[in-house]
């Protein structure tokens, strides 16, 4: 033990010795990602392709990525009429038209360099489905325009005819569709930007959770804990894409404040004669489901309790489990007597204030990319466009 590793500075410490060899070709790159989620592989993959021949190495803490990408409901979204509407509120007409432009073009971008391989992509639209009334509802017009130019048409249309055809219960008074929202396999999603990464030469350690960052004059070192030992990276720049663990790594005064949000998932075991089709908002977001082969997937709840939802902790809970199924057997699937539940999930998401992206450079080596708040799978590669714009 004594011949192999060094003591260190840093608490509880303890790095490996390397030999000339490991040093050279396995801890140097020109850059280190921190995150294999959707953002950090993205990233990877953009600067790679910018920079062919130059040492990329991906650092993901799991076995597989753990954080939301892989977790997700799956939703190839924009945002529905209630969310637009509410970031309208939030931050004016042009920003509000400026994010749904950049996860529409983050999506083509997502599309294009996935094409040719199986990411389940389905386009059998989006809904947003109302039990009671809603301000929204009477602003379906004003968010139509907000973002008539970036689909050059009407976006939302009332469709009150599907909730029959879809099976939903009569309390679904009103229901609006546009065409243009999709859905994915997140799994097939997130292994087909891997294996691109691989292909373009890009390094993807897993089991590898970095402790912290050093900012040094000419690059960044980067410790990273493995089951085997604590070992230190050099690299000339540094992405962090860790999401909700942003701020175990990078000091708060130079990110804004980042909260996590708990997002729970079921899927149901296969139904026979689904007729849902598609994916559905429902409460403002706060609940979402859609088919997904035979089944249903349903994920939300976390308005039941922000407080204890606000944690990155990957447990389930009752309370919201239980009020999931209930929405499940009263208001989507009321036709249905026998319905089991398979599968049962929680993923973490994170939210910062304004609900912007944030992808800058906080120090002179050091790159920071997060701020999907909780709709990425069409705006994470928008945001690894600009991060990787921003490395140069
Ligand atoms: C339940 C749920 C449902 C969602 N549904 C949708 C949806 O339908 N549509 C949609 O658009 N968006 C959805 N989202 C949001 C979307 O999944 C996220 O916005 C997106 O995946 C964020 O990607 P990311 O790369 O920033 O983060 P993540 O996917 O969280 O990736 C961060 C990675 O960093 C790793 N990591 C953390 N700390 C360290 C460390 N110290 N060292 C090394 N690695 C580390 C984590 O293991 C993780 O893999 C959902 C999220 C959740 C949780």
């Amino acid at each position: 033990m004594q011949e192999t590793t060094s003591g260190d500075s840093v608490t509880g410490v303890d790095l490996q010795m390397h030999s000339i060899w490991e040093q050279t070709s396995w801890l140097e790159a020109d850059l280190v990602v921190i995150g294999g989620g959707l953002i950090g592989i993205s990233t990877a993959i953009e600067y790679i392709e910018q920079h062919p021949g130059r040492r990329v190495i991906v650092l993901e803490r799991g076995f597989v990525p753990t954080g939301a990408s892989t977790r997700n409901a799956g939703f190839a979204c924009f945002g529905s009429v209630s969310e637009i509407a509410s970031d309208i509120d939030l931050m004016g007409n042009d920003a509000a038209r400026e994010i749904v432009q950049q996860r529409v073009e983050g999506l083509q971008r997502l599309r294009a360099r996935c094409k040719g391989a199986d990411i389940g992509y389905t386009d059998d639209g989006g809904h947003e489905i109302f039990v009671e009334d809603h301000p929204a509802l009477r602003r379906i017009d004003e968010v139509n325009s907000c973002i008539v130019t970036v689909f050059g048409n009407d976006a939302f249309a009332v469709r009150n005819d599907l909730v029959r055809t879809y099976n939903l219960h009569e309390s679904v008074h009103t229901l609006i569709r546009t065409p243009y929202e999709a859905t994915v396999d997140s799994g097939k999603l997130v292994r087909t930007l891997w294996l691109i990464a691989l292909r373009a030469g890009v390094d993807i350690r897993t089991g590898a959770e970095v402790l912290n960052t050093e900012e040094h004059a000419g690059g960044v070192e980067v410790t990273v804990r493995t089951m085997t030992a604590d070992v230190r990276l050099r690299c000339n720049d540094v992405v962090v894409s860790t999401n909700a663990w942003i701020p175990d790594l990078v000091p708060s005064t130079l990110i804004p404040s980042i909260k996590p949000g708990r997002g729970q998932v079921l899927v149901t075991k296969p139904i026979q004669d689904l007729r849902l089709r598609g994916s559905f908002h429902f409460d403002e977001g706060f609940y979402y489901f859609r088919r997904l082969g035979d089944r249903v997937l349903l994920g939300g709840g976390r308005n039941l309790d922000f407080a204890g939802e606000s944690t990155t902790s990957h447990e389930t809970t009752p309370r919201v489990q239980e009020a999931l199924e209930k929405l499940l057997r009263t208001v989507i699937l009321p036709d249905y007597d026998t319905i089991e539940i398979e599968y049962r999930w929680s993923g973490t998401m994170a939210f910062t204030e304004n609900k912007q992206p944030f992808v800058q450079r906080v120090q002179p080596h050091t790159v920071v990319a997060f701020g999907c708040n909780g709709m990425g799978v069409a705006l994470s590669s928008t945001i690894a466009t600009n991060a990787a714009g921003i490395l140069g």
